[in-house]
């Protein structure tokens, strides 16, 4: 590749870093690192003062950090290019746009909205279903144009208000190769002269993105597929200025699993978590996440699934992206998650567990027993919070039991659970292990030529409080014979 690849991800503060957007990201972080001295940048695109959020910035650079996506020119670290908010950046569009008007590309409007309202109508009424502000409408409306200069002159100086619009050609294909559909047309004649700069003075997305684009030297433009038509009014403005365009690249859409886009309304609906946030909030393993995300949409044409952030870098190429929507699969991401989870070692996980413990308010054993806990619990949980969950039976004896299991309490259980609590009450404390507590077990089932489920069932209620769950032997060395006894005895006196 000639030169140094340079991309951006440039998402507007509107709110929290959904997770189309985290995979945007993730896309232009990977580019740039496959190339040796490509460059990840991070601008923040403010200019719609009413949409701004409070916080939406420091959440996109938390949530990037939390994927291990370094940042190398953004707001936090800007490089030569600074500032790297468009609202810092004020004054170099207005220097643009002028310079679009000073050559004639583009030129100053005074249309009230009323006026502008007048247009629509009178052009609706003469039988135009859909009325633009164009080479053919400009010529009656109120702009640099039409008025004479002083009078242009006049108004500017006395502060009217006014927008600054692109003069769009009238009929005209533009076309461009993106580098995931293959080539794209356009044509100018259903398009608006683009304003440029607002009447409050800032300027608009369009402007804005292709200045910084170019005063960035961005060298690849990759973006979500909902920006594609407004790339034709990006590379008229290039034109405008006599710039070369980037290269382009869509993603395809991100897809629900019952059909059609993954709105935010679909995903709450589907229990697919929206935000980044979301999954950090919720335990999940980044490394799935990423390792998922980039799957989204992508894959390295092989059948390999499991790639850490480098390898991902190292495979990723833009013509193995796909022109189609990718169906969000929440099952693919929990088997990315367990993958990711067990990979990790029992103490590290007992660590990030007594930090999830201590937000939940949750005590926790000794070192030793939580550790043992984890290693019968960590193959049957998808995520780290789920340990939790599944082995609260071993930080406390069960305050109830679950209902369903319930069902599997029968009139024989108590009379079963009581000859095998006889039979494990004369074990040494220190004998107390899982495959003694297993034959003695099947000792009582043959000595009541029973099934093993119907002692199995309720001894599993009765020392955990739950119909599933992780060897029940195996839990019941680890919980002890004190613990044991006293709770086969709290059940035999509840349920029996
Ligand atoms: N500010 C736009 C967004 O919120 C950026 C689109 C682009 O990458 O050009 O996604």
């Amino acid at each position: 590749m000639e030169g140094s690849v340079r991309v951006r991800f440039a998402p507007s503060p509107t709110g929290f870093l959904h997770i189309g957007g985290l995979r945007t990201a993730l896309y232009n972080y990977l580019f740039a690192r496959h190339f040796d001295d490509g460059t990840f940048i991070l601008r923040i695109e403010d200019t719609d003062q009413s949409r701004y959020v409070e916080g939406a910035e420091e959440d996109i650079i938390r949530s990037l950090e939390w994927c291990g996506m370094t940042i190398d020119e953004g707001p936090e670290n800007p490089g030569a290019f600074a500032p790297y908010r468009q609202s810092e950046r004020q004054e170099l569009y207005h220097k643009y746009a002028k310079e679009l008007i000073d050559n004639d590309q583009a030129y100053y409007a005074f249309d009230t909205t009323e006026e502008l309202d007048q247009m629509r109508e009178r052009l609706q009424k003469s039988g135009n279903p859909s009325p633009k502000y164009d080479a053919i409408t400009r010529q009656s409306m109120k702009n640099s144009l039409t008025l004479p200069q002083d009078e242009v002159d006049k108004r500017l100086e006395a502060g009217e208000e006014y927008v600054i619009r692109l003069k769009v050609p009238r009929r005209e294909t533009v076309r461009f190769e993106d580098l995931i559909r293959g080539h794209v047309s356009f044509e100018t004649k259903g398009l608006d002269d683009q304003v440029l700069l607002k009447s409050d003075g800032m300027p608009t997305y369009h402007l804005a993105n292709v200045v910084d684009d170019h005063e960035m030297k961005i060298t690849h433009v990759i973006r979500g597929e909902e920006w594609l038509s407004s790339t034709p009014k990006h590379i008229l403005l290039y034109n405008a200025f006599g710039w070369d365009a980037p290269q382009m690249a869509h993603l395809p859409l991100i897809m629900s699993p019952s059909g059609g886009k993954l709105s935010k309304r679909k995903a709450e609906e589907e229990g697919i978590p929206v935000n980044t946030k979301d999954y950090i909030n919720q335990n999940y393993e980044p490394e799935a996440l990423v390792n998922f995300l980039a799957y989204l949409g992508w894959s390295p044409g092989d059948d390999s699934e499991i790639h850490s952030l480098d390898e991902l870098s190292e495979l990723f190429t833009l013509d193995r992206v796909s022109k189609g929507g990718a169906v969000f699969n929440h099952k693919k991401l929990l088997w990315y998650n367990e993958h990711y989870l067990r990979e990790q070692s029992d103490e590290e996980l007992a660590e990030r567990l007594r930090d999830i413990a201590k937000n939940k308010d949750i005590d926790l054993p000794d070192d030793e027993t939580l550790i043992k806990a984890i290693s019968l619990l960590k193959e049957r949980v998808s995520k780290i919070d789920e340990i939790l969950e599944m082995g609260d039976f071993f930080f406390k004896d069960p305050e109830s039991y679950e209902e369903k299991a319930l069902k599997k309490w029968k009139d024989d259980s108590g009379a079963l659970v009581r000859q095998y609590r006889e039979s494990i009450e004369s074990l040494d404390s220190d004998n107390f292990e899982a495959a003694t507590l297993k034959s003695r077990l099947e000792d009582v089932i043959e000595k009541n030529d029973v099934g093993f489920g119907k002692l199995m069932m309720p001894l599993r209620i009765a020392v955990t409080g739950q119909g599933f769950g992780p060897d029940l032997f195996a839990s019941m060395e680890l919980l002890g014979k004190e613990i044991v006894i006293r709770r086969l005895d709290t059940a035999l006196e509840k349920l029996d």
